[in-house]
Order: structure tokens, then sequence, then C-alpha cells
């Protein structure tokens, strides 16, 4: 008789937007007429910027004609693209990342699920509380994190970094040295940075202690102020203890598209072990690669014409972002994120919980918001909104809350 993961048994269940949809239809139900604005999900709702539509067109007609016909990709991805990806994300800041240190992939999301596969099964990880779940589950489901308690809403073997009001919604180095830091800036849910100062803090710690940060830049294009880092690879020695993750679904609206890249330096090693090593063996192994007509659109994602139509597209959900942050600070909210970010993190008022707070507005505005304590029991107290929606919806949801 064959046995199961039992690891998966003991995952709490992933309530949140299956509890906010359901939330949502119930109301819908009683009010038909209730005109919803959802501000949620963390999905972008703009269409891809026509450059970039151009070089799909162009790559699906390429794979029509045997001589330009395109089977399997590279196992790392395309020359074409690393290329794009190291120029431009990374030697133009001055940053020592090659295109063989990237690995082509669809999506930061299957990464960051993913890249705890090549590290001992006894690795301790730390993360931010709150935080995007991919990062706990995944080694949860590989057996990592112990038991859950469901009291506390905590495993007994990871390490939990509180990023509240009182730690400026950063997290603090752990008094309990981790072995894989992960660490996403901005950050989602919060909308936090770190500025380059403080990241180098944990680069100095993690190259002192022996740890990996897994580092998410995933919304590294909204960051507007000067001393924030777009890449880890900003700060001096992150050659030796980080891993980058990318994603093209926040900075070209690839939600739909599909597209990643994980990036590995070679001087990143485990006695004589390189992970880039181990990265490739399993990359070459399990994954077959990103398609190449969304590869070529990655590429054009580079172009300038691309640039300065994705350049309009951001600037659309920051005046989002902006709108909604000075609005709830103008209606007495107390607010962060937003500033280098598409989140808007609040604080709910009147000592509400999270749920409490979602009831609220969806009964009194009619808008829908995410939880805080979705992502973590340091999220209870807080509500998330987002600015990936029609700056008409956004203007009025305000204008309803403010209202309340
Ligand atoms: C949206 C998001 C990603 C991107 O995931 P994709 O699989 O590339 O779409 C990665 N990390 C975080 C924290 C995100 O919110």
């Amino acid at each position: 008789m064959y046995r199961i993961n039992e690891n998966y048994l003991k995952l709490p269940g992933s309530y949140l937007f299956s509890n906010i949809g359901k939330k949502v239809a119930a109301f819908s139900e009683a009010h038909p007429e209730a005109p919803i604005i959802r501000m949620g999900i963390g999905d972008v709702t703009q269409p891809i910027v026509p450059a970039i539509v151009e070089a799909l067109h162009k790559a699906v007609d390429e794979m029509g004609h045997a001589e330009t016909f395109h089977g399997y990709a590279p196992d790392q991805g395309y020359e074409f693209l690393r290329t794009a990806i190291a120029k431009n994300d990374y030697q133009a800041r001055g940053c020592d990342i090659s295109a063989d240190e990237i690995f082509v992939s669809d999506g930061a999301k299957c990464d960051s699920g993913n890249i705890q596969e090549i590290f001992g099964p006894d690795v301790k990880i730390a993360v931010c509380d709150p935080v995007y779940p991919v990062y706990v589950d995944t080694n949860a489901m590989a057996g990592r994190t112990g038991t859950y308690d469901a009291r506390t809403e905590t495993w007994s073997n990871v390490v939990y970094m509180p990023c509240t009001e009182a730690t400026g919604f950063s997290p603090e180095l752990p008094k309990e040295t981790p072995d894989l830091i992960y660490l996403c800036f901005p950050n989602n849910p919060t909308g936090a940075v770190l500025t380059k100062d403080q990241l180098q803090k944990w680069v100095d710690y993690a190259n002192r202690e022996g740890a990996v940060i897994i580092y998410d830049a995933a919304y590294e294009v909204y960051i507007t102020e000067e001393n924030v880092p777009h890449t880890i690879f900003e700060c001096e020695g992150a050659r030796t203890c980080a891993i980058e993750l990318r994603s093209f679904s926040k900075n070209a609206g690839f939600t739909g598209l599909r597209l990643g890249a994980t990036i590995i330096p070679k001087d990143l090693k485990c006695g004589e072990t390189t992970l880039h090593s181990l990265w490739a063996r399993r990359h070459g192994t399990k994954y077959n690669g990103a398609p190449y007509i969304v590869q070529r659109a990655g590429e054009a994602v580079y172009s300038d014409a691309a640039r300065a139509q994705l350049k309009e597209q951001i600037e659309y959900y920051q005046k989002n972002a902006r709108t909604i942050y000075q609005g709830l600070k103008d209606a007495g909210y107390s607010v962060s994120g937003a500033v280098n970010s598409p989140y808007i993190w609040l604080k709910t008022p009147d000592q509400m919980t999270s749920w409490e707070f979602f009831d609220f507005l969806l009964e009194k505005a009619n808008v829908v918001g995410t939880p805080g304590s979705g992502f973590g029991p340091s999220g209870e107290g807080y509500f998330r909104l987002t600015a990936f929606g029609t700056y008409e919806n956004t203007v009025e949801a305000i204008e309803r809350i403010k209202r309340i």
C-alpha cells in the first residue's frame, strides 16, 4: 500500500482568497445592485504594451516556418534573453552578474517554491511575518518546518521575523541563526522596502553566519526612492550569499504570459559545490523552459519602445497607489507602503481585526481588500489594498471609504 507525502496534511488550508471569494459572492447575492470594487488580488489589469505584442506576433510567425521554428529551448533559457537581463537589470546598475548566471523560468512563484529543493532536508528557514505564503508552504511540503500550531498560526521549526509598526515594517536580524533567509523587497504584502544600507547588513550577516538569502525582487520596478536597491547584487558580498528571483509579471504585465528568472552567482558555494551547478542540474532534469515566443516577448521588454510604454503603465499604477495612500491618510488612517510599491498597507481603525475590517469595508463601501492576517500572525490588525485597478475605480473606492 502506498503512502502519501504526509507533510501535505500538515498544511493549514489556504483559505485566504477562497474565503474572500465566498464572502464577496454571498454579499453580491444579497445585494445584487452593489457596485463592488476589487482591490484585493495582486494581479495586474493593464494589457501587454504594443511593442511587446509586436514581438509576440513576430515570434508566433517564426514558429510557423521550418527555417525559423524553435523547439525545446536551451536549459537555462535563450542567450538573447539572458544577455538582455544581465545587461539591463544588472550590468547597467554596476552589478557583476553575467548571462550564464541567469536561469530563465516561467515565473518567480515556481522558482521561489522550487529553490528549496537544492538545500538539505534539515536546513532552517527564516521568513518575514507577514509573508508571501509560497516560501513557507513549499518548505512545509518538503518536511522542513516541524509542526503547525493552529493557535499561533506558526510552524515549530521556522524562524519568524515580525515586520510591524514597531520595526518600521522591516525585519530585524533573527536571534536564532537560520540557514535560508527569504526576503522580498519591495515587500508583498506590506509595500515596505529596505535601504541599501539596511540590505547590506543582511548580506554581511548571511556571509558571516554561512546563510543564503533568497531575494524576491518581483516588485523592483515600483521603487521610486534613490537609496533603495533594485537588486541585492548592489550590495557588496552578495555574490557569495544570495540568490535573486525576478519576475516579468508586475513590471510588464506577464501574469498570464509567464516569465521569470533566477540569478545564482557562481561564487555562491557550499564547500566546493556551487549552488549554480545544482540548480542547473535541477533545471535540466525537471524543466523544459519558458516558451520561445514568451522569451522573445521578455527580450522586447528591454527595447526602447517597450520601455517607454511600460514606464507609462507603471506610472499609472503608481498614481493609483499615491491616490489610495493620500486618500486614506486624509481620512485619518495609518498607512504605509505605496511609495515604492503597488501595495498599500493600512492599520485597521478602532482595533478591528483584519477580517472585521474586511466585512466593514465590503458592507459600507463595497470595496474588497485583503485581510493582513491572511499573510501571517503579525498581519493581524492590518489590511492590504492594491493599486492594480483602474484609476476611475481607485478614485471611486477612496471616495467611498472617505464617506464612511
Ligand atoms: C506576484 C509575485 C511574484 C511573481 O510571481 P510570478 O510567478 O512571476 O507571476 C513573486 N513573488 C511575489 C512576492 C509576488 O507577489
